[in-house]
């Protein structure tokens, strides 16, 4: 019976499998059988032929793929967007396909070079023409979407396919008469997910698992109710059934093994005109620049990394590559996004990467106001800890009090742009939300500044890194050194201790550099000041003779012991006062004068008088302590340390000692030069720590 459906096809006749662009060419070069192409190809040809009108284009030497025809461009109404293939061995197809369709009679519209799209590979058609679903991840670039929308007049709706197995949309994905859906949700992303789920109703969509997936289901011709299809279960089948479609099987096998069947062997040249002035599409995209050492720090692979694992695509506009060791490289690049919420997310990620945007694409920041108190706009920047601007009226402001995990309140009147806490937020208060119009300054981690003369006082060694247990001491060496040099210049050393400093023997050490005026203040636990005093007075930690190493009768209750004690002298200042605390860290900073901050936890036993239950006001506390430190030794306390860590702006030298290395990756890969992690034994460190500072001070008395 004669259609008006009509398709393209390209005879098998060179078909074979030749290279390897798909996991499915994989261990498949060479294997397929011409005879049996043919057979199955023939098999398909009839059952088209008998329902449509069926062209064909010669095959060409040397373009074995030329078979899969869907790739040839994307065909609605008497207008075709030709493919530009990804891959140079699909490329010379691009030509032939171009002649076919200028002969009959369509307008073509070509892409600009290196722009990628697989035609109706990634272009499928709803049914009834009211939008085109277009696929991204493998093989087409989203930035190919808005063009197709403009040329085609039509919405388009962009889907990001995340299985290599399913590279083109149109192997996972099937739209059918009537606004139905064959389609395998796994093969996408949550948002494409939710796009799907949005503009196909829930009765109308059929999903498939992963056994009919990877018999190609989803790569179906569908002529009015029947579906054409390699294979497809029993149950999917009765599915389809149910919805009014039959499933006619024909064997594909042969072209499987080139990641192809039934739909990617044809190409629909009669796809209905859309409605006009439809024309729209969600594609975002913005521009950006990147500067530094882009290639061997890792900066811009992570960045493109990022944009990719996000949803987005780029395109690199310009690149300058720093000639010298010393100089800096510069990228200009283009970040698109599916929709302004994903493009949103990602260009936060880029500002914290210390992307910038171009002078001329500049814009304020966008401020909305809070309308409950302690909450929020939705979509308000989250700060990091590099110093960050904001532009308000055309002026950039330095935000103040720069801190991880916060937001910005910008006071026009004041002229004040500041990092806040969720709880501080006010009703009316105006917060950036957003990433445009927010910058953040990130000092490139450059040679020259290691190299120089300037430098050679700063931990050369110091890049964002954990160190290997061969390495301890050469840190230590360079620690002391700073240490030393910041006491020399009356600077600020804080330090971040946990109990595991006194069970291991740690904290005669902590103590001697507290009375050698090495600490300016020390912030940490309930358990540190227990443990120590616990020593101080009784000679145990946790019931443990420091001294033998042996457990002590009845020990377990010394810590109790400890607590009860101070809390009957009303704290730690008044025991030693009162002659009852002798020695230990908490007796030398209270002996000398360093202020200490111990946060409570749920474990706490006693408390002491001094631990501070009320969280609010520990991390008040701490972060007014923290202010205008130089370096900050973090020993062995997980809970402590990554609180003081998200209080501290970059610029702050980092260092983070702790016997596992989980811990000390996530305190020192703060992307920063600052941070350092030292991996090893905290009693360990602290006995060699004040070894070498020891020998600096009896080296400058021998001077
Ligand atoms: P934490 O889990 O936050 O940190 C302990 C860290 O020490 C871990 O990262 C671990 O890897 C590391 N570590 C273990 N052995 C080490 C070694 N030999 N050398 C170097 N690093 C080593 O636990 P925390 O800071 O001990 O305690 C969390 C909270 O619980 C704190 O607020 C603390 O005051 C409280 N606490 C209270 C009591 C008490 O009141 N009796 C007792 C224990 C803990």
């Amino acid at each position: 019976m004669a259609s008006p459906e009509r398709f393209l096809m390209c005879p098998p006749d060179l078909y074979e499998v030749d290279y390897v662009i798909n996991p499915w060419m994989e261990g498949n070069i060479h294997k397929s059988s011409r005879e049996m192409a043919i057979q199955q190809w023939r098999g398909l040809h009839q059952i088209l032929q008998k329902r449509a009108e069926v062209e064909q284009i010669a095959p060409q030497p040397g373009l074995p793929d030329m078979v899969f025809t869907a790739n040839a461009g994307v065909a609605v109404g008497r207008r075709c967007v030709l493919s530009r293939f990804l891959y140079r061995e699909r490329q010379g197809e691009e030509e032939h396909f171009k002649h076919w369709f200028k002969k009959h009679g369509f307008e073509v519209f070509e892409l600009p070079a290196d722009l990628p799209f697989e035609g109706a590979g990634d272009a499928l058609l709803d049914r009834a023409g009211a939008c085109l679903w277009a696929g991204y991840g493998f093989r087409s670039e989203l930035d190919s979407h808005p063009y197709l929308a403009r040329w085609l007049d039509i919405e388009v709706l962009s889907l990001r396919l995340i299985d290599p197995r399913f590279y083109h949309l149109d192997t996972c994905f099937c739209p059918l008469e009537g606004g139905w859906l064959i389609y395998y949700p796994q093969a996408f992303d949550a948002y494409s997910n939710r796009l799907i789920e949005q503009r196909v109703p829930a009765n109308k969509r059929i999903a498939i698992g992963e056994a009919d997936a990877v018999r190609f289901a989803c790569n179906a011709v569908n002529i009015g109710r029947n579906i054409v299809v390699n294979e497809t279960s029993a149950e999917l089948q009765e599915r389809l059934a149910s919805a009014g479609f039959q499933a006619i099987q024909t064997p594909l096998n042969e072209f499987i093994k080139s990641g192809g069947a039934a739909k990617c062997l044809t190409l629909r040249l009669t796809e209905p005109e859309p409605p006009r002035t439809k024309s729209a599409t969600t594609v975002q995209s913005r521009e950006l620049n990147l500067e530094g050492h882009l290639l061997d720090s890792g900066l811009l692979d992570r960045a493109l990394e990022l944009t990719v694992q996000s949803g987005g695509s780029f395109q690199i506009l310009h690149f300058n590559l720093g000639k010298q060791r010393q100089s800096t490289s510069k990228a200009e690049i283009k970040i698109s996004g599916p929709s302004e919420e994903i493009l949103d997310k990602i260009m936060g990620q880029m500002i914290e990467l210390g992307a910038v945007v171009p002078g001329r694409e500049e814009v304020d920041a966008e401020l909305k106001p809070v309308t409950r108190m302690g909450v929020a706009p939705d979509d308000f920047f989250a700060t990091t800890i590099y110093p960050t601007e904001v532009r308000v009226g055309g002026h950039w402001w330095r935000v103040q009090d720069q801190r991880m995990d916060g937001v910005i309140v910008v006071d026009e009147k004041q002229k004040l742009a500041r990092c806040t806490l969720f709880r501080y937020l006010r009703a009316g208060e105006q917060v950036v939300t957003g990433s445009r119009g927010v910058r953040t300054i990130r000092k490139t981690e450059s040679r020259d500044v290691r190299g120089s003369a300037q430098a050679e006082h700063e931990f050369s060694f110091m890049g964002a890194g954990v160190s290997s247990e061969r390495r301890v001491e050469l840190l230590v060496d360079q620690i002391a050194w700073e240490m030393h040099r910041i006491r020399e210049q009356r600077g600020k050393i804080i330090v971040v201790p946990g109990p595991v400093v006194v069970h291991t023997g740690g904290a005669e050490h902590l103590a001697w550099l507290v009375r050698e005026g090495y600490v300016q203040a020390l912030l940490g636990g309930n358990a540190i000041a227990v443990h120590d005093i616990e020593q101080a007075l009784l000679g145990t930690s946790l019931g443990v003779d420091l001294k033998l190493g042996t457990s002590v009768e009845g020990g377990h209750r010394h810590h109790l012991k400890a607590i009860n004690i101070i809390r009957g002298c009303g704290g730690i200042a008044p025991a030693v006062e009162q002659g009852v605390l002798t020695s230990g860290i908490f007796f030398e900073c209270a002996r000398v004068g360093v202020p200490f901050l111990l946060a409570g936890s749920i474990r706490d036993d006693g408390p002491l008088p001094e631990t501070q239950m009320d969280l609010i006001t520990a991390q008040e506390e701490y972060s007014r302590l923290l202010k205008g430190a130089d370096l900050i030794l973090m020993l062995s306390s997980m809970l402590h340390s990554i609180g003081v860590g998200n209080m501290t702006p970059s610029g702050v030298r980092l260092v983070c000692v702790d016997i596992n290395p989980a811990v000390v990756t996530k305190l020192s890969d703060r992307g920063s030069i600052e941070s350092v992690g030292v991996v090893t034994d905290v009693g360990l460190f602290l006995n060699l720590l004040v070894q070498r500072l020891r020998k600096f001070e009896t080296e400058r008395q021998a001077v």
